[in-house]
């Protein structure tokens, strides 16, 4: 993949991030708005109950109770599924019907409700839209769609209703109204901007460090782990292996002649022989195995779980690997091979990662292009 393709795929892998933790962001944030906006609906009818229609409050309350618990329900289903399935494509929506249902019926109820002779009870029924509409940047202030379209539909019946009213106070009532509102829905799409780009910053930050984790840890030129990496994962591997009783082999893989190759083919040359020893190595060993370069020509490999037998034989492959895998210029490439198993004398890693140095440099004695196993 190109440089320009790679940076696309980042910036999308973001913004699919940035969605799912809005999402993840309205439902924890939005629970309580179902017990509020239910609550809300049961004290305005107990409050204005002597002005309220007895049958429409019944009516009312009982299909906010419906819409209550199928919201619930959502909520329950949400948060008993695996995280994997917390995903915007299967729930945005399903969030949005629910809330424009309850937020609809909410909003309609209130109308139906409302007494045309009760100024006092009018003046309660906005005070308690007007207070549901500012819950509702606190709880669904990730998407300000959501927060925008529930605001609108729990105050515009009652507010249109009031403005066509003849008395002044009325009138005046819901332009008040009409103009908390936009303040509320300008401070809606503010905050929800802000939200959004803390998301992304932290989706950001948390790549950044990712990719420059991998870079401390990556030889660049074979893409093997670095020498620094390898130890880190070979003294962990060691101690596991110490713990648990379980065996564990040290390969030490060293090129030979790998001078006489950069002075006969160049250095570039040299370099694609040892990208292309990163290849061998890394085909030829488990992904349990750790492996890695040490520096210069020389690698080094930890089989845990593994006999002496089975590392000798795995050592000999790999000789075979790499004397069939070369292309280019260099035609006879060859390296020496040091085995040691770790046994109960050995105080640490080192002293195994020494016998195999020492396997490996009688194998170069003895003529190179070859394994040998420590005494
Ligand atoms: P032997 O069979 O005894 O191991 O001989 P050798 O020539 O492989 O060993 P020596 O240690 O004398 O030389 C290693 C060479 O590897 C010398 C150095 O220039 C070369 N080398 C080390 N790192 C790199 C690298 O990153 N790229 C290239 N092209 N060469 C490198
Ligand atoms: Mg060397
Ligand atoms: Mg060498």
């Amino acid at each position: 993949m190109d440089g320009l393709g790679l940076r696309y795929d980042q910036e999308s892998y973001i913004a699919r991030q940035v969605r799912a933790d809005r999402l993840h962001q309205l439902f924890h944030q939005s629970v309580s708005a179902v017990f509020g906006s239910y609550l809300a609906a049961i004290m305005l009818c107990w409050l204005c109950w002597d002005s309220f229609d007895h049958s429409v409050v019944y009516g009312w309350i009982a299909i906010l109770s419906v819409s209550s618990l199928l919201r619930l329900a959502m909520f329950i289903a949400y948060f008993r599924s695996p995280d994997l399935e917390r995903t915007p494509q299967r729930w945005e929506r399903t969030y949005w019907i629910t809330l424009v249902l309850s937020a609809g019926i909410w909003g309609v109820g209130a109308l139906a409700v409302i007494p045309a002779d009760n100024l006092l009870s009018q003046a309660l029924v906005m005070l308690f839209a007007v207070g549901m509409s500012v819950s509702a940047v606190s709880c669904y202030s990730s998407y300000s769609h959501m927060t925008l379209a529930s605001i609108a539909l729990v105050l515009l019946p009652c507010t249109s209703w009031l403005l066509f009213q003849s008395s002044t106070i009325q009138v005046g009532m819901a332009l008040a109204v009409l103009v908390f509102a936009s303040f509320v829905a300008g401070a809606t799409r503010k905050l929800s901007e802000a939200l959004e780009t803390a998301f992304r910053l932290t989706r950001e930050m948390e790549q950044a460090h990712n990719i420059s984790t991998r870079a401390a840890q990556t030889d660049e030129l074979t893409g093997l782990k670095n020498r620094r990496a390898f130890f880190e994962h070979a003294q962990r591997l060691y101690n596991h292996c110490k713990s648990h009783r379980l065996p564990l082999c040290v390969v030490m893989l060293d090129m030979d002649h790998f001078k006489h190759i950069n002075d006969t083919y160049g250095h570039q040359v040299g370099d694609q022989v040892l990208r292309q020893m990163g290849v061998v190595i890394s085909k030829s060993f488990r992904a349990t195995d750790v492996y890695g370069r040490l520096g210069g020509e020389e690698f080094a490999v930890l089989l845990p779980d593994t006999s002496i037998e089975v590392a000798l034989d795995i050592a000999e492959q790999v000789t075979r690997s790499i004397a069939g895998s070369m292309t280019g210029p260099v035609h006879c490439i060859t390296a020496s091979l040091g085995v040691a198993s770790m046994e109960a004398g050995d105080h640490d890693l080192h002293s195994v990662m020494n016998n195999a140095d020492k396997a490996l440099y009688r194998a170069k004695a003895r003529g190179r292009n070859q394994v040998a196993v420590s005494e």
